[in-house]
């Protein structure tokens, strides 16, 4: 099965119906295709919806886990560093892809600044500021460790 072309013909399927960007995905468990899905940006007004996150939320939301360790990914494009962040919280450890950073670059969609930031090239495009400590915030912490206990 050429799961790439699921991912295109998915991608295309959506470009057209002006749903998302040209890129696309899919997650597969041995020889069983769990999600193909397209770029959902546009659709949903939503930056996170790249192909690759699309396919792990339904991927996720299909087998009723958050771990993937037994699946792959097919992207149609390198994944930017927020989907490799969710590929590898989700377990997954192998990505298929085909266009490169520097192919999507070329046509306008460039990934290349969070590159840059989380290299720590130009720290420009984000100010993270770390505030003083707050009890509410460390009491999550405890909450979370009460709840648990208490389960
Ligand atoms: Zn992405």
């Amino acid at each position: 099965m050429d799961y790439m072309k699921l991912a295109v013909d998915k991608t295309i399927e959506w470009m057209n119906e002006n749903i998302g960007g040209p890129f696309g995905a899919a997650v597969v468990r041995g020889d069983e295709i769990i999600a193909v899905t397209g770029n959902r940006v546009i659709a949903d007004t939503d930056p996170s919806q790249h192909a690759e996150m699309a396919a792990i939320r339904e991927a996720c939301q299909r087998l009723g886990t958050t771990d993937l360790s037994d699946c792959v990914i097919y992207a149609t494009c390198e994944p930017c560093p927020m989907c490799v962040s969710v590929i590898i919280w989700s377990g997954i450890k192998e990505v298929y892809y085909c266009n490169t950073a520097e192919d999507a670059h070329k046509h306008g969609f460039s990934d290349l600044h969070l590159r840059d930031y989380l290299t720590g090239k130009d720290k420009s495009v984000l100010k993270m500021v770390k505030v003083p400590a707050r009890e509410d915030c460390d009491y999550l912490f405890e909450h979370f460790h009460r709840l648990k206990e208490n389960k």
